[in-house]
């Protein structure tokens, strides 16, 4: 077999699309064309592989809604995304099959669902990225999300600002002005990815009073450094995009090429604290496989020295007494 069938096998397994902007953007940087170009690797067995790597499917009560957490719940309401990422965790799903869209019948049953279930408090649009929609069906799916009252704020998850900028419109960011109070959290994976055309767009939202908060994936080659993840960091608050989450890599089929270990991801992040302002600071998360969420990875600054006291490390390493006067082993004692 030649390299050139096994690519096709890639490519047959897994859809391929980049927009204009982002094949731009690939000529001049390895880090954004690494995320997109199919690669052989992708045929390699992994073991520790997962066709759901985050349970989605055991937390989904119909189809298009994940409800794993009570106060949250996805409503997923596509399945095509305008580039996919080679390390995507929902690559045996997104990009999948012809449908694409939810049907109206199975959107209503996502509504019924949201609508009788008070204790949503949030619905976070993923998928999919739901800036793919048309603005007149995005705008539909929000309206009725505001006609339940126990739905207090919107999220939605998206790559669109920086790989298809010219779909922020001001019509699109007035339609979601119209939904607030509505986060949109921007994917993004290295400070290459912001054209001039994505920052503005990431401009006209903000402007617009969306909030900003930005996601991002831990990626072997990609953002593995320390200077890498600092660039990309700083690029999203010059942008005003708040880093939320830094995300270990989520054991899809076919992406261990770009994984990373757990201890390299904690050194990196304890990299940036204290040399990067607090406001470049994301979470450093690890959704553990079989859907038991999502929790927090980064390295431990804490450590207990006895029933009073515990060990600070401070940024330089150097570990501090501190005396905890109600006594850090109180609630354990009894
Ligand atoms: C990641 C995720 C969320 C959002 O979690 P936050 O910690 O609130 O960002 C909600 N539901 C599911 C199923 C998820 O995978
Ligand atoms: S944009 Fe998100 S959902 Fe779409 S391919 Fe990339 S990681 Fe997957």
């Amino acid at each position: 077999m030649t390299a050139n069938h096994n690519l096709d096998q890639v490519t047959k397994r897994y859809r391929v699309a980049v927009t204009p902007l982002v094949s731009a953007l690939s000529v001049n940087s390895e880090a954004v064309a690494r995320q997109y170009q199919p690669d052989v690797r992708e045929l390699v067995d992994d073991e520790n592989a997962l066709q759901d790597p985050i349970g989605d499917s055991a937390h989904s009560p119909v189809p298009g809604i994940v409800h794993r957490y009570a106060d949250r719940a996805l409503l997923m309401p596509l399945t095509v995304c305008p580039v996919y990422c080679r390390f995507c965790f929902r690559r045996e799903v997104v990009g999948q099959g012809d449908a694409g869209v939810l049907s109206d019948d199975e959107l209503r049953g996502a509504f019924d669902y949201l609508r009788t279930t008070p204790s949503i408090w949030e619905v976070i649009l993923s998928g999919g990225d739901p800036l793919a929609l048309s603005v007149r069906r995005l705008r539909r799916i929000l309206d009725e999300l505001r006609t339940i009252p126990h739905i207090r704020v919107i999220r939605i998850h998206t790559r669109v600002p920086l790989v298809a900028p010219e779909r922020i419109t001001t019509e699109l960011a007035e339609t979601l002005r119209a939904a607030a109070p509505l986060f949109v959290v921007l994917h993004t994976n290295h400070a290459d990815e912001f054209s001039d055309e994505g920052s503005r767009a990431c401009a006209t939202l903000v402007d617009h009073g969306i909030p900003m908060l930005s996601q991002s994936v831990l990626l072997r080659d990609i953002n593995d450094s320390a200077r890498s993840l600092e660039d990309l960091l700083r690029r999203c608050v010059e942008n005003r995009v708040k880093p939320y989450y830094l995300h270990h890599l989520d054991p899809a089929p076919g992406t261990q090429h770009f994984r990373t270990s757990l201890t390299e991801g904690q050194s990196l992040v304890e990299a940036l604290r204290g040399p990067v302002s607090g406001l470049c600071q994301p979470t450093y998360v690890l959704d553990i496989p079989g859907g038991h969420g999502k929790v927090p990875v980064g390295p431990a600054y804490l450590e207990l020295l006895d029933a009073d006291h515990w060990w600070v490390r401070d940024v330089h390493g150097v570990r501090h007494r501190y005396p905890d006067d109600s006594g850090p082993g109180s609630s354990q004692a009894g």
